[in-house]
Parts: C-alpha cells; structure tokens; sequence
C-alpha cells in the first residue's frame, strides 16, 4: 500500500469521509465504483489539514490568513475600543492559527504577517486609517505581569506546541502516528526520541531498562558522563542502560550497583569515584513500573505547553505594577488606558514630537506648563486639584509621587485588602477623567469648569462602583459621603 501513495489522484471514501491517492487512474474510478466514493485530486484537505502540499511552503498558511482578514472585515464595521480589539486579539485572532501551529513550523514571513494583522487590529490601523504602534510589540508579547499584554510570540508559541509531539513520542509507544516516525527516522536508545535528536529528556527510572546509565539525565540536571568524565572514560560499560549495571547481592533481595571499569582508579580519581557513589547509591532503582519520562518545568512532571512557552520565550526581567493596572475594577478600554500610560506612551504633545510631529508643546488644561504624561495625568494644576479632591472624599493625606508608574505601584490596596476596591478605581477614573478633558480642549474646543470635572468624577466613580456591586448606595451625594475612611 505504501509504495501507491504517491499518485496523482485519489478516492474520497464518502462512508469514512477519508480519500486514498493511488498510481492509476483507471484502476481509480474501477476502485471508485466498487468501494462507492468518488476519485479526488491532490492537493486537497483532509480534517481541515492540506494534503499532498510540502508542508514547509508558505501558502500551507494561506487558508489561516484568509480566515484572520475576513474575521477583520467583518470587525472593521464595528466600533471596538483598545480593551474591545485587546479581547478580540487574545480570544481570537491569536487562537485562528493554534491547530495549524500544532502541527507545521511556521515560517518566519508568514509568522511575521500574522502577527503585523494583529498588531494592526489592536491599535486600529488599517489601509484607510494610520494610528500610531503606541507601545513596541516585543513589549506587548511579555506577559501581563511584566508590563506586557500576554499576546503570544507566535514562532515560540509554535516551537512549545511542537514540543508536545517531542514528549508524546517517548510516551506514546504504540501509536500509529508514532511508529510511522519510529519506521521511517529510526529511534534513539530507549525510544525516547528519534535517532537524530539534539537534547536529552530528564526521566524518572522505573525498571531501568530504558534509560541509559552514563548519558541520560536521571540524577539531576546532568548525565553522570557530564559529571564525572574521568569515571565515564574508564567505564567498561559506556552504554549500558541502568538494569545492565544493577544486580542482586547474593542472598537474592538487595539490588546493588554493578558498574565495571578497565583500570583501578588513581588517588586523584577517588574521590570522583566516592561522590558518584553517593549520588548514585539512594536512586538505584526498586524495579517497579516502567521508566518514563518526567518534565522539570511541572510539579507533577507532565508536560505543558505554557511552562514550555514561557521557557523558550526567556525570563523577562522587568518589574510593573500590573495589579493596580488589570486589577482594579474599571473598564478595560481605561484600563489599556492606563497601561498605556504607565510605560509613558500615551499621545501627549512630546510624544508626537518625538515621533516627529512639529508642534508647540503647551499644555491646554492650565496653559503654563509643557505637556508630558506625568504633568498632565498627576501635576498639571487642574489635574492635581482633583486629585486633592479625590483624597479630601476619602478623608487622607497623600504626597503625590513623581510619575504615573509610581503612582500606581503605590496606590493599589493602600487602604487595606477589603477597603481597596473603590479606591483602587480612583486613578484609572480620574486619569481617563483628565484625559478626556484634554481632547475635548484640543479637538472639539469645548471644556468643563473644574467644579464639572469634580462631579463628573463623583458620578463616573458612582456608576463603576455601582456596576460592580461596591456600593448600594442610590444617590451621588450618599455614595461619597460613604468613601470617608473617617467612618
Ligand atoms: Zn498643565
């Protein structure tokens, strides 16, 4: 049967739903006839998946781009603010190409492509319309925790998905898929990999009969010829599983240690020898159960594809106040607001002249200063005149930290875990307060009073407590005199 796979034509079996390609066409439709299906063509799909394509071309990808930009047009109608793209882009847009990724490398053009269609949809730029990429998208790839907005890489994202078949094969022994790769590449000592293979697997030893004694990770992060080279040289028995060097004493029942060596040790080689002894000594194995494979990154050894991705993609050293960002209770459009704020990216008047706009950076809410993030968000007199109202309502004293990053890194949970939730609201809500403010002043000409702006404070605080069932409180006035922590 093998030897006819390579046809240019094929049966679609209409029972089993699954098409057969074979050498010759005549003989095809006579098959055809008798087995009651049809006679297909390559290329073609099967279970979704392209069929007689190399798999490593691009246009294997062409279905996935086809499905994101008809997801896009249909989205495009739409009004979706950041939060609402954020959510599509995560439920999604980066889910569209997961089975994909699950069983093709994919190619860097085309990884770059899919992830350009996200990064568009996420800060609304489209043929029609530019907006600006507020923040790099290398950042919002990290995880939430580090400032990022959890996005996948889709290249690392792709290799930990791939890495699953890597441990399936060493588990799965008996199954098709598995010995079809065992048949055709061979298979490495122990059957834990194919024979070409780049790294070892850690494994936990059962009977022993599968790991290898001297080059398979089993006492730790090493293999003991890493450890102790001097004693792998002189091994009599180099490539010996662990059951080889195991034997029982003479009564029958205690296991120990048999490792054979063409030499006596020199003085300087002793203590080599007393140490891999030691190491050794507690792990010989008890002979119950089958050696398998076990996965470090887990407590419970199995493999996942989440631990695998967050060690490819490296440890991201950067340290943001997530929290006071994604957790407070405020809506996600202010929320990605604040994020955006709290890496300084927001477009104030300095950030469009450092991305080259000629303008005259002169803050419109109080005329005096220049505008940046933190002058408009937290010092700009009528900024800070809220602010100072903010804590007059809830009764405390605060010196206002130098930036929008510290505040929040200081702000979150300040009154305690059970009395944060309306305060934690506060600065997603004045902020997006004062920001509103100042596009109605630049684009619409239009402004507040401050005693508007501290009512509209008041009522915008109001409704999020209210929706999120912080206060049954029914009128404005009743609700912020309940805020004072002088209760
Ligand atoms: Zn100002």
């Amino acid at each position: 049967m093998s030897s006819s796979l390579n046809g240019t034509s094929a049966f679609n079996n209409t029972v089993k739903k699954c098409e057969v390609t074979i050498q010759e066409p005549s003989s095809a439709y006579a098959l055809a006839t008798i087995l009651r299906c049809r006679v297909g063509s390559l290329p073609m799909k099967y279970l979704g998946m392209p069929l007689g394509t190399p798999f490593k071309t691009a246009s294997v990808w062409n279905p996935i781009l086809e499905r994101m930009e008809k997801k896009l047009s249909s989205w495009k109608r739409l009004y979706l603010s950041k939060g609402g793209r954020l959510t599509l882009v995560k439920s999604t847009l980066s889910c569209l190409p997961t089975y994909y990724l699950s069983l093709f490398v994919i190619p860097v053009a085309v990884a770059d492509r899919l992830e350009q269609i996200q990064r568009n949809f996420l800060w609304g730029t489209s043929e029609e319309c530019f907006k600006y990429s507020l923040v790099a998208w290398e950042k919002v790839c990290f995880p939430l925790e580090t400032g990022g907005l959890g996005i996948r890489k889709l290249v690392h994202f792709n290799k930990a998905l791939l890495g699953k078949w890597l441990w399936r094969f060493g588990r799965e022994e008996t199954r098709l898929w598995r010995r079809v790769i065992a048949y055709k590449y061979g298979e490495g000592q122990g059957g834990w990999t194919t024979n070409l293979c780049r790294r070892a697997h850690g494994c936990v030893v059962g009977d022993g009969t599968r790991i290898l004694f001297w080059h398979d990770k089993w006492v730790g992060d090493y293999s003991l010829k890493r450890l102790y080279p001097q004693l792998y040289v002189c091994s009599n028995d180099k490539e010996a599983c662990i059951s080889d060097v195991v034997c029982y004493q003479e009564d029958g029942n205690v296991r120990i240690w048999n490792l054979r060596f063409h030499r006596d040790f020199h003085e300087r080689e002793l203590e080599d020898a007393y140490s891999s002894l030691e190491c050794i000594q507690p792990r010989i194995p008890r002979g119950g159960g089958s050696d398998t494979s076990h996965w470090c990154l887990k407590g419970n050894g199995k493999f996942d594809t989440r631990s695998y991705y967050n060690t490819i993609r490296g440890a991201v050293v950067s340290i943001f106040p997530w929290k006071g960002v994604w957790k407070a209770k405020i809506p996600k459009r202010v929320a990605f607001f604040v994020w955006t704020a709290v890496h300084g990216q927001i477009l104030t008047l300095d950030n469009l002249m450092l991305r080259g706009r000629i303008l005259v950076n002169w803050c419109c809410m109080c005329h005096r200063n220049e505008e940046t993030v933190d002058h408009l968000l937290l010092h700009c007199p009528i900024a800070h005149s809220l602010w100072v109202y903010m804590f007059q309502i809830f009764g405390t004293q605060w010196v206002m930290p130098g930036s929008v990053e510290s505040l929040v890194y200081c702000w979150s949970f300040w009154l305690g875990k059970f009395n944060s939730d309306i305060w934690n609201m506060v600065p997603g809500c004045l902020k997006w307060i004062v920001w509103t403010e100042r596009n109605r002043r630049s684009f619409e000409d239009t402004e507040k009073s401050l005693v508007q702006l501290q009512a509209l404070c008041q009522k915008t605080l109001f409704d999020w407590a209210r929706c999120w069932g912080f206060s049954d409180c029914s009128t404005i006035l009743e609700f912020i005199s309940s805020l004072s922590i002088a209760h």
